[in-house]
């Protein structure tokens, strides 16, 4: 698909109209400010982070790509939405964050412009929003470097997912406005280990990310029936 096209100027909005809030850690993005040290951990333990350059598609706030520049990591955090990438911008500038850029480009036009250049590449939370995950997979295997490590996560799409993920986050517990997720787009473990494949990305690690609203305490497991992650690499 062109890169042109895949994007959703609805989901863009969606985000764009709560760039402020990125940072608050008590407004709708609290879920990811909570489960960032256990996704960052993850990566690091796998990929270990120092002194590699990685890109962060999709990343908003740059709640991710600000973690990883505060542990040494040279970090590139890309966005369709411009407010958000501001607000990223600016938390950095604020906090002092080392090492970290952002800028407004697709993945695809990134792909094509500096393929094979990034030792890592993360693209959390985001493919359950464009109409073409597919691509942004592909884009991504071609943005990492031949040896390098990719990492996903999205969310399931099953009875319980939508149970949790859209009836309990957004509509009984108010984490999440409503709207904010679209069943349909959500992706199962074994589609999105279809794409990384076409992509020819080899699977390594999935984990499972469950959460339970009564305490508020979010762990890893390898349950993958709602939120989970992939840690893929692209062959030598
Ligand atoms: N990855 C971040 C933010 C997840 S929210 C984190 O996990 O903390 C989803 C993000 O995807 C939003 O910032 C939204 O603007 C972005 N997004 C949605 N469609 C996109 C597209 N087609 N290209 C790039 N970013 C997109």
């Amino acid at each position: 698909m062109n890169d042109s096209i895949n994007v959703d100027p609805a989901e863009l909005e969606k985000f764009a109209s709560l760039a402020h809030h990125w940072w608050d850690m008590d407004s709708e993005f609290k879920p990811l400010h909570m489960i960032n040290p256990l996704r960052l951990a993850w990566i690091n333990d796998l990929a270990s982070i120092r002194d590699k350059t990685v890109l962060d598609v999709g990343c908003g706030g740059g709640i991710l790509a600000d973690a990883m520049g505060c542990n040494g990591a040279a970090v590139t955090g890309i966005d369709l939405a411009a407010k958000s990438l501001r607000v990223a911008q600016l938390h950095a500038l604020e906090a002092g964050t080392p090492n970290v850029q952002y800028r407004e480009v697709a993945a695809e036009a990134l792909a094509v412009e500096q393929p094979s250049s990034f030792d890592i590449v993360t693209c959390m939370e985001m493919l359950e929003h464009v109409p073409d995950p597919a691509s942004v997979v592909r884009a991504c295997a071609q943005l990492v470097k031949p040896g390098g490590w990719v990492f996903f996560s999205t969310i399931n799409r099953n009875a319980k997912a939508f149970g949790l993920a859209i009836l309990g986050a957004e509509y009984l517990l108010n984490m999440l406005p409503h709207g904010t997720h679209e069943y349909a787009k959500f992706i199962k473990p074994s589609e999105m280990a279809g794409f990384c494949r076409q992509a020819g990305l080899v699977l390594e690690q999935t984990k499972g990310l469950e959460h339970n609203p009564l305490t508020g305490r979010y762990w890893l497991s390898n349950d993958c029936s709602v939120n989970y992650m992939l840690a893929t690499r692209r062959p030598v």
